[in-house]
């Protein structure tokens, strides 16, 4: 290899909440050799067969479209090609990327309203329906399915069900949640799924996709006004296989290794189960070590989130992480800056052996910080996960 290029410079595992670690697979996918995919009808093909992967895996028969931008870009692309000028839209709130759904609204013209609730359990559909009752003139909702910053899983499978009684649409990010937990798209009654390629699928960060039901559809084509954006327009993709054309020109390599993390999902019968397994293991052995879970119940499991010890700040526990054991973790950013530590067992860190080396090297870090633990935490991890 002829390149000034070093590969993963720090050596670091990475054990983050997205990106998370690149399987071999997908990164031998990314070097095929290339075509260029506005002009090669078999690259259409490929791009509606990758789609179409997407959807079965999300048990949907709505189609879904592969954009060319990090999982943000999906989030904005919901909210740009749906709202228009004054729709009201309701913004479902317990946590830092629920908010942020606000400022995409407000920024295509949208009028959002915010339900914000306790931020430590996740969304009632109970209160919900009763809020409902009285506030339902709503175009559509935004809900996240998992709130990263705080690893709050939301129960879609109610919520959105909930809403759509109300003929409310249904925009979900479950960027950091699908392909770790269960995503049944037609059955949870969700118009807009959002995902991204670096949380559990595990391939590399820079493309989003969007699952879009026919309702949802209906509602981009049959606005009044035209969508304020070229790239965040998800209605210029409708019907690009017959047209055999492209808004833009399609990222193939970064295609190619999408859909080989698919193949890796795809053909792994364990994968949910695995982090189902691997998520109950952490969470218990940070009890049993005396540390605190940040938030009390919906335990997303693609991440775990605990409170910064007393002894010690988030930075020096993420310092020690990577200077001394070359692992990468995660703090947070806005309200809970500086106060968290996440853990991202989504994907390819899911795994017996990544785990327990990072239990193994936080449980050193700790006790170098003069933080008191009353368990190993890699002895409690490993117990824990015998038993699960
Ligand atoms: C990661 C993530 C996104 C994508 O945004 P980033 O720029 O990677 O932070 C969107 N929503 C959620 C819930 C995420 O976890």
């Amino acid at each position: 290899m002829n390149t000034t290029m070093t590969a993963n410079p720090g050596g670091y595992k990475v054990m983050t909440p997205g990106p998370t670690q690149v399987a071999q697979s997908v990164r031998l996918a990314r070097s095929l050799e290339c075509t260029n995919p506005d002009l090669d009808e078999a690259f259409y093909d490929f791009y509606k067969e990758t789609c179409e992967k997407i959807s079965r895996m999300l048990h949907s028969q709505n189609e879904t479209l592969i954009l060319d931008g990090e999982g943000i870009l999906g989030l904005e692309a919901a909210c740009a090609s749906l709202t228009e000028p004054g729709d009201a839209v309701l913004v479902l709130d317990n946590g830092i990327f629920g908010k942020g759904f606000a400022d995409f609204v407000s920024m295509y013209g949208g009028v959002p309203t915010l339900y914000t609730v306790d931020d430590k359990n996740p969304i009632d559909a109970g209160r919900l329906e009763e809020y409902l009752k009285e506030h339902h003139a709503f175009k559509y909702a935004t809900l996240v399915h998992c709130d990263t910053p705080s690893g709050m899983l939301n129960p879609i499978e109610s919520l959105c069900p909930l809403l759509k009684k109300y003929n409310i649409l249904t925009v979900v990010d479950s960027v950091s949640a699908m392909f770790g937990e269960a995503v049944r798209a037609d059955e949870f009654a969700i118009d807009v799924l959002c995902g991204g390629s670096q949380k559990a699928l595990s391939a590399p960060p820079g493309l989003t996709f969007v699952t879009v039901s026919r309702e949802a559809k209906e509602a981009m084509n049959q606005r009044k006004t035209p969508i304020a954006s070229f790239y965040a327009n998800i209605r210029a993709f409708f019907g690009y296989y017959e047209k055999k054309w492209f808004p833009y020109t399609m990222p193939i390599s970064d295609i190619y290794g999408l859909r080989a993390a698919l193949d890796e999902v795809e053909g792994d019968a364990d994968w949910l189960h695995r982090h189902q397994r691997i998520a109950a293991a952490c969470r218990q052995a940070i009890l049993s070590a005396g540390l605190f879970l940040h938030i009390q119940s919906g335990f997303s499991n693609t991440v775990t989130v605990f409170d910064v010890p007393k002894e010690t700040t988030a930075a020096a526990i993420l310092q020690k992480m990577r200077a001394e054991h070359r692992i990468l973790l995660a703090g947070a950013f806005d309200a809970l800056e500086g106060q968290v530590i996440r853990i991202g067992h989504m994907g390819s860190n899911c795994n017996e052996e990544d785990m327990t080396a990072t239990m193994r090297a936080l449980e050193q870090t700790l006790r170098q910080l003069g933080v008191p633990l009353k368990a190993s935490l890699a002895a409690e991890f490993e117990r824990n996960l015998e038993n699960a």
